[in-house]
């Protein structure tokens, strides 16, 4: 009988919500785990393993002793997916780099920042700035349908496939009246679908946690918001908020993917 694949998360930066998010998903996981075996799992279990085929990395890197422990996992693994914002496009985490390192170390340990060289803090990147990574589960938290969908994918043997289109597809899919009727701004247009608009759907607005879609139209969307009464900053501030996206003084010259380089 073939052996049941092993499967691990990890956790970096992060809340671990999208861990969360896994663990909530209690109707379907009976049935998924029966095909695999899950040795680390931090949320749910004591259990550890160094031995995994498929490793799901959640959180950003934001220390230095990360970047070790990330290589370890990804010499280890076959497969390395980035489970969320954090692990995707660097995420909330990003805001971090919008402040000298040694300003954000005093924020949070005071006057006993310099006890703590272990928390050798640096600005936030995503995984793929440090290791290869196979596949990408967008969002904060991640839907369960696409962990789901993921998930079942790489047990099948197949190639997961990811949203390559706007989240204003989802809204409109979803029968959503456009927040910009109402007099809002949203950076659905630019933003990867997949969330089917849920923020849209429940009375808010998209604020880009997905990251960008592949190619966004971003000076487009720049216009249109300023349009609506945005100042340059804030159509920055708005673009950046999940990652930092690396908005060029001209729009036309922004880089397509989320990264926090
Ligand atoms: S992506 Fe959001 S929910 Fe997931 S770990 Fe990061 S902050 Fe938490
Ligand atoms: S509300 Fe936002 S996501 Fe929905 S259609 Fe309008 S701009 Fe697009
Ligand atoms: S609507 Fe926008 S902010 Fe909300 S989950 Fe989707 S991508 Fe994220």
């Amino acid at each position: 009988m073939p052996q049941k694949p092993k499967v691990a998360f990890f956790s970096f930066t992060c809340c671990e919500g999208c861990q969360l998010a896994v663990l909530s998903c209690e109707d379907e996981l009976p049935e998924i785990i029966k095909d695999v075996n899950i040795v680390n799992f931090r949320e749910a279990f004591d259990q550890r393993s160094e031995d995994y085929e498929i490793a799901f990395i959640e959180g950003s890197i934001s220390r230095k002793d990360e970047i070790h422990k990330l290589k370890k996992i990804r010499a280890k693994a076959r497969v390395v997916v980035a489970l969320g914002a954090c692990s995707s496009t660097g995420g909330l985490n990003c805001l971090k780099n919008l402040y000298p390192m040694e300003f954000v170390k005093k924020e949070v340990y005071g006057k006993n920042a310099s006890r703590y060289p272990r928390f050798d803090t640096m600005p936030v990147k995503p995984v793929d700035a440090f290791i290869h990574v196979d596949h990408y589960i967008h969002g904060c938290p991640i839907p369960k349908k696409e962990f789901l969908s993921v998930f079942t994918s790489l047990l099948m043997g197949s190639v997961p496939v990811m949203a390559n289109y706007p989240v204003c597809v989802d809204c409109k899919m979803a029968g959503n009246i456009c927040v910009f009727e109402k007099g809002m701004t949203c950076v659905g247009p630019v933003t990867r679908a997949g969330c089917d608009a849920i923020c849209v759907t429940y009375g808010c607005v998209c604020w880009g946690c997905r990251g960008f879609v592949d190619d966004p139209n971003v000076a487009s969307h720049e216009e249109t918001l300023k349009r609506y009464g945005m100042a340059h900053s804030e159509v920055i501030r708005s673009f950046n908020l999940y990652g930092e996206r690396k908005m060029e003084p001209k729009a036309a010259s922004m880089k397509s993917k989320t990264k926090c380089r």
